[in-house]
């Protein structure tokens, strides 16, 4: 085949494909701003999500139990989520459980609180959102430090701590009926950890994740969409699990062979994850962490 004919040929090939694959661009456009959806399977669990982050939330006979705002840099978010809670029930929510103490995810309460809502958090969310006072960010009504159990309406759900991980706050919140855990940013959904990443504690996060695994669940809310929006399982549980401990290791023979920052993070490269989503952006933040890890000490 000569040169042009070639040249012709894959010009046609991909005209073909960019036709078969539309740019994210677009896609992103079609993509409404935000949605609420019913978990399937469920009689009364629903998913919030506006943006890129999503809150759980359960409606019963005896009103709602809402998670996170998710009304970082949207002034009206948190009315919108009340709203959107609204066309499902006429029951009052009756609390609002933080996930953790990032801002991201649980700014903007404040149209539940004048709704009478009561606010839950760790305790350490509570000491850390007291000290910082973010005017956007409703401060915690009731703390703990371990376990709490809410029962509402025929529906339980289980609060857990379960130590250092993604922060020191973050809470596993399970629903042992249906079994579905909601849990945000510590284990991603078939995807690399992006930009939150650099501020972990990557040694508890594995034992974090350990002690998730052994829990009772088949179904993961996460706290930012996975791919297709779809739950995460056990297995990405796992997957996530070996990514870090693949990860670990990678850093740590850079970092002992006197490689950090430079040119550690030039270096480290994971291959065997290079077709997840977010494998380039995600990885420089994966190994400033590590860096940190193994080459510092911290
Ligand atoms: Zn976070």
């Amino acid at each position: 085949m000569s040169r042009i004919h070639l040249a012709s040929l894959l010009a046609g090939v991909f005209a073909a494909l960019a036709i078969l694959a539309p740019p994210a661009a677009a896609q992103q456009a079609q993509r409404p701003a935000f949605a609420t959806t019913k978990v399937a399977g469920t009689e009364n669990v629903y998913i919030f999500r506006n943006g890129g982050h999503q809150a759980m939330f359960v409606v019963t006979p005896e009103g709602v139990i809402a998670t996170d705002p998710i009304g970082y840099g949207r002034p009206t978010g948190g009315k919108l989520y009340l709203d959107e809670i609204r066309k499902v029930t006429d029951k009052p929510v009756k609390y609002v459980v933080y996930s953790h103490h990032h801002y991201d995810h649980i700014a903007g309460g404040q149209a539940f609180k004048d709704a009478g809502a009561v606010f839950i958090a760790h305790k350490n969310a509570g000491r850390r959102l007291a000290a910082l006072k973010d005017p956007h960010t409703v401060l915690p009504d009731e703390t703990f430090e371990r376990f709490r159990t809410l029962k509402l309406g025929g529906t339980t759900l289980e609060l857990s701590y379960l130590g250092v991980n993604h922060s020191d706050s973050t809470l596993v919140m399970r629903l042992p009926k249906e079994k579905i855990v909601f849990i945000v940013d510590t284990i991603p959904v078939g995807q690399v950890p992006g930009r939150g990443f650099i501020d972990i504690d990557p040694l508890k996060t594995e034992t974090f994740i350990k002690k998730v695994l052994e829990m009772d669940w088949e179904r993961m809310i996460p706290g930012h969409p996975g791919p297709g929006d779809r739950l995460g399982t056990k297995e990405d549980a796992r997957n996530m699990l070996a990514f870090m401990q693949d990860a670990s290791a990678e850093m740590q023979k850079l970092a002992r062979e006197g490689k950090c920052w430079e040119p550690a993070e030039k270096e480290f490269k994971l291959p065997k994850y290079e077709s997840w989503p977010g494998y380039e952006a995600g990885l420089p933040f994966v190994a400033r962490r590590y860096c940190g890890l193994w080459g510092r000490g911290t």
